[in-house]
Order: C-alpha cells, then sequence, then structure tokens
C-alpha cells in the first residue's frame, strides 16, 4: 500500500482497504472476484502472472493471505477451505514418529482429530492442562516434541494460556508453537509477536464476521521453516485450498473487523458482568472478569478487550441448561461464532464424548446488537419467562 510518510500504516487501515489493492485494469477500489481456476501461459509457456492453477494459488485467496500475514506480523499466511483444514495441516506435515503436546480445552474438532487419526499416523500426542506450564515443561523435558498446540482464548471455558512464557519454554526444548487464535483474532492478540511459530484461524468466524464464509488460516513466523513447505505440500495435494468466492468474501469481511471486535467485547463484557450476578447462574468463564482465573495473563496478552466469547454454567444440568436455550429469541440457537449476530448454544450437544465440557455449560457468542436487547432476551430466558 502506498504510504509516503515514514510511519509505517497501522492495521486498522490495512484492514479496512484491505491493503488498498486496486484492479490494475479497471481502478476499481474492491478487486473483482476471480474465479477462474486455471491462468494462461505465454508463448513462451511461463505463467502469464505467476500462477497456473487455482488449486496452488489465486489472486482472491493471495489476496485474503496477505492481509492476515501483515495483521499477524509473519513472513507468509496460507489460506484452507476450513478451519479445520487449517488446524489439521500441521499435523498432517509432521512426520510419522513424531511428538506433538497438546492443550486439553482445544477446539473438539482439533482433539477429535487426533484422537480418530493421529495414532495410525505415527503421531503421539500428550495433553497438557490448559495454561499449565509445569506440566508442559515436564512433557517437553521427558520426550523429543515437534509441536506444542495450544488455544488462547481456548473454546468453550476461554482458558488463557500465556503464549510468550509457553514459547519460551518451547523454544528451550527444540519445540514449535501453533497457537490457535480464533477467539482472540488479531484485534486483541498477535501470537508472532509473542514467539509463536505457527497462528491459525477459522476464518469462518470473526475474521469474516459474517456466517457465510467457510475456510481457515494459517500464518507463519518463518518461511524458510521446514514444517511450512511441507504444510504448502500438503495443502496442494490434499487439495485443501479455500474457495475463490469465499477469498474474496473474506477479504470483504476483514475491511470491518477492528469495527465489529471491539464492540463485541464490549457487549461481551457488559453481559458477563450482569451474568456473574445472576441468581440462576453457576458461574460464568470469561476472561475479562476480574475473578476469572486467565484475567490477569489475558490483561496483558490481549489488548482492547477479553473477546466476544463467553460461556455460563446454568444452576442445575443438562435439563436447566437446554430449557434456557429453547427460550432465546433475540440470541440465535446455532453452533459457530464471530458473526455480527448473537448465537447461544449448549455445547456439549454440539461436542462429542471426548470432551469434558459440563451438560450446563451454555455457550454465547456476542454480536454487535444492543447489549440492553441481548441482556434482556438473556434475563427472560433465565427467569425461564
Ligand atoms: C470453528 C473453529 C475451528 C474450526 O473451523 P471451521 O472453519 O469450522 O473448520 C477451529 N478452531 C476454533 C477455535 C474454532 O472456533
Amino acid at each position: 500500500m502506498r504510504n509516503h510518510s515514514n510511519k509505517p500504516l497501522e492495521p486498522e487501515t490495512l484492514a479496512a482497504q484491505a491493503l488498498g489493492i486496486e484492479d490494475p485494469a479497471t481502478g476499481a477500489v474492491i478487486p473483482p472476484i476471480s474465479l477462474s481456476t486455471t491462468f494462461a501461459r505465454r508463448e513462451d509457456y511461463a505463467p502469464a502472472q505467476g500462477g497456473t492453477y487455482i488449486r496452488d494459488d489465486g489472486p482472491s485467496q493471495k489476496h485474503a493471505e496477505a492481509i492476515l500475514c501483515e495483521l499477524e506480523k509473519g513472513e507468509e499466511a496460507l489460506s484452507f477451505g476450513s478451519g479445520m483444514a487449517a488446524c489439521t495441516a500441521g499435523f498432517h506435515a509432521l512426520e510419522a514418529g513424531s511428538h506433538v503436546a497438546v492443550s486439553s480445552v482445544v477446539y473438539y474438532g482439533v482433539l477429535s482429530w487426533l484422537e480418530y487419526f493421529a495414532r495410525e499416523r505415527g503421531i503421539r500426542f500428550t495433553l497438557f492442562e490448559p495454561g499449565d506450564l509445569d506440566g508442559l515443561e515436564r512433557i517437553l523435558a521427558s520426550r523429543k516434541t515437534e509441536l506444542v498446540w495450544l488455544e488462547s482464548p481456548a473454546n468453550p471455558t476461554w482458558a488463557i494460556t500465556d503464549i510468550e512464557a509457553c514459547c519460551r519454554l518451547a523454544r528451550a526444548h527444540a519445540s514449535l508453537v501453533a497457537v490457535d487464535s480464533t477467539a482472540a483474532t488479531p484485534v486483541l492478540t498477535r501470537p508472532i509477536e509473542l514467539g509463536a511459530d505457527l497462528v491459525c484461524h477459522s476464518a469462518t468466524k470473526y475474521l469474516n464476521g459474517h456466517s457465510d464464509v467457510l475456510g481457515g488460516i494459517l500464518v507463519v513466523a518463518d518461511a524458510g521453516q521446514p514444517l511450512w513447505e511441507r504444510i504448502r505440500l500438503h495443502r496442494k495435494f490434499a487439495g485443501s485450498m479455500m474457495g475463490s468466492m469465499d477469498a474474496w468474501l473474506l477479504c470483504r469481511g476483514l475491511r470491518t473487523l477492528f469495527l465489529r471486535v471491539p464492540k463485541q467485547c464490549e457487549n461481551a463484557l457488559a453481559i458477563a458482568r450482569h451474568l456473574d450476578r445472576h441468581p440462576a447462574v453457576e458461574r460464568v468463564h470469561y476472561p475479562g472478569l476480574e475473578n476469572d482465573p486467565g484475567h490477569e495473563i489475558a490483561g496483558r496478552q490481549m489488548s482492547g478487550g477479553f473477546g466476544g466469547m463467553l460461556s455460563v454454567l446454568v444452576r442445575g444440568g443438562r435439563d436447566e441448561a437446554i430449557g434456557m436455550v429453547k427460550r432465546a429469541q433475540v440470541f440465535k440457537r446455532a453452533t459457530s461464532l464471530g458473526g455480527v449476530e448473537s448465537l447461544i448454544e449448549h455445547r456439549k450437544t454440539s461436542e462429542s464424548d471426548l470432551t469434558n465440557t459440563p451438560q450446563n455449560l451454555i455457550r454465547l457468542s456476542i454480536g454487535v446488537e444492543s447489549v440492553n436487547d441481548l441482556i434482556r432476551d438473556l434475563d427472560r430466558m433465565l427467569e425461564g419467562a
């Protein structure tokens, strides 16, 4: 992006203008969607623009990747057809015999993939409690560990891990660290600045923000990292590239990321404080609450808010929790997160027996609506009216 001042442009500007890339053919401020799957070669048989086939790369995908690379301050980014495709690419790229240390509270799909497929691919994994650095250190000291996988805040308790401390530990044991930063977004946390090697996002969530794209992103701190080359090959030959239409929509969604996320954080904090005092609520999980065990680290690690995700433990069990969700009117009863509309779900129903998510846990994804409407809806749900 052209910038005559000697100060680099701020992330808000880069996101709002999608790096300021214009269409060279027409001057369009919004680049057109490029749906072509193949790209012509010149008479000398060299590719006319660099790319030859959409499974390797495409203009809309490269645009989305370039934006995320800037926002996460990495060296290179790759887009995938889903968050799960991005999350698992690193595991696919590991060699048989590799060992991974995984936080026990992470997106249930990642735990499920490891449970179903890791062993037979010769990948061993050991779980550590989220944020338990002593436990992680014991694992790293006991066996060679290629990769540490964590999420912060972590689904669905929004447990916080000290990313910087974790990366320091991992580096001492020559392990790479990958952070699923879906819930934090680059607005609030930039794991690469804290020492992480890989950052992963479900772009389906906050990055796109409008619940109409399925996609994933990986950003790497060092593009010369051998695992990165294998991840690139994996994407090409497993065919897990992001679709062109999705990539274009993602670039559009990213333009308002820095407006959406702070508003979602503000709404979520007000709701968490309200629910924390509610007699029908046993406990609120939200790192923005002073009594949350992750509050202090989150305060250092997250800038500008504590995220738009929170969970509540409803007094009672599964029946009381589902009974609450049934009465939702403004909140939509749906899984997923990060959209501008607020969602409510009984999390255990979406997960599997692999997780120890309690039956009375309700997960809330807070949108950009009027917080008064959201609080009124929650009060009605909790009062059973
Ligand atoms: C949703 C989600 C994923 C998976 O992303 P998909 O786009 O649904 O495949 C991975 N990690 C986290 C934290 C998520 O919330």
